[in-house]
């Protein structure tokens, strides 16, 4: 589709693609500065993984005044309109032109004099072999009721924080958790890693990876494979719960911009990608660290440097 064909056209001076903590954020500091922008979130609601964030938040400043990321997403959202930003919800973007600094939907074409890429992070989900049979006995999302661990043989796939938090929160009411990870190369807290040795309800094999799931009508086991020696060993399995970290939303930047192997935007310390015109800031950029503050910083930065360029 080209620009001429489109059904509709939508200019601004900032585009900015993402209704997380940094996209909203670059909008507030759009709209304080008196910068024509407009956000643009293909979910319904604003906030990003917010939403998943089910308790207030200790390390944001205030974060702890907020019951859950949702009461603190609901929270920006209204402080970004009682400031006239321009967001505009439920519209996925869906191609990006980003030498002409355009997105387009399935039935608009977006051009933006400046572009703010915050398009944010989702979970890594899993594959394993004959996945689709076993997939209501395979959970990866933060959110899982218990009821589906309660009195089980639980794996949990993964070597960082959130597996091993997941397994201390699983032990209390499963059967068995067992921790699988495919290297020995952990990144996990001290404490959390202690916590975890020392829980006797919970067993951690490093340098293995799941070759196949089996089982009748439900999963019965899995089939391991242990990788430095090959050998394959069956272990009983009612559930897995894979915590394989997160992924980078920059599929549609492919070929565009310069990327980091794990598919975060490279960008410098003012937010500029490897394309005039582009900024970027928040979970989808390199070095990854992904917390509030940090994406909330990034938005705000950016516009600092979207005027200089504008300008
Ligand atoms: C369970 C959980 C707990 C967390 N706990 C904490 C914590 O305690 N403290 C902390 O600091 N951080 C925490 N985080 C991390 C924090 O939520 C993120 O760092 C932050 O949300 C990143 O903000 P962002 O704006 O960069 O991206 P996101 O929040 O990921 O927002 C990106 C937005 O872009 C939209 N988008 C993507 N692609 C498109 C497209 N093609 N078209 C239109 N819209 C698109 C998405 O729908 C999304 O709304 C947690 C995250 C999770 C999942």
């Amino acid at each position: 589709m080209s620009l001429a064909e489109s059904e509709k056209q939508i200019q601004t001076d900032v585009l900015i693609l993402g209704g997380g903590p940094s996209g909203i954020s670059c909008a507030l500091e759009c709209a304080d500065s008196g910068l024509d922008h407009l956000l643009i979130e293909r979910s319904q609601n604003f906030g990003g993984q917010l939403e998943e964030i089910p308790g207030p938040i200790p390390n944001m400043p205030a974060g702890s005044f907020y019951a859950s990321g949702r009461d603190l997403s609901f929270a920006m959202l209204e402080h970004a309109q009682s400031f006239g930003c321009l967001l505009r919800a439920e519209v996925e973007i869906v191609e990006a032109d980003l030498d002409n600094l355009t997105l387009k939907s399935k039935d608009a074409v977006y051009r933006g004099r400046a572009l703010y890429i915050a398009a944010g992070a989702r979970y890594r989900e899993p594959s394993f072999e004959n996945q689709e049979r076993f997939k209501d006995f395979i959970h990866h999302r933060h959110y899982v009721d218990n009821h589906h661990f309660e009195g089980r043989e639980v794996i949990i796939v993964g070597g960082g924080d959130s597996a091993f938090f997941a397994a201390l929160a699983k032990a209390a009411v499963a059967k068995s958790v067992t921790i699988i990870h495919r290297s020995s190369n952990f990144k996990v807290r001290d404490d959390i890693r202690n916590m975890v040795e020392a829980d006797p309800r919970i067993e951690v094999l490093a340098n293995r990876e799941i070759a196949s799931l089996k089982g009748d009508r439900q999963l019965e086991a899995v089939l391991l494979k242990d990788n430095d020696s090959g050998r394959i060993e069956s272990r009983r399995a009612d559930v897995i719960y894979a915590k394989l970290g997160y992924v980078p939303n920059s599929e549609l930047f492919y070929n565009q911009l310069e990327l980091t192997a794990s598919g975060h935007i490279k960008t410098d310390e003012k937010r500029r990608t490897s394309k005039p015109g582009v900024f970027a800031g928040g979970d989808i950029v390199s070095p990854g660290y992904d917390r509030i503050s940090v994406a909330l910083g990034h938005g705000s930065l950016a516009v600092k440097f979207i005027r200089e360029y504008l300008k």
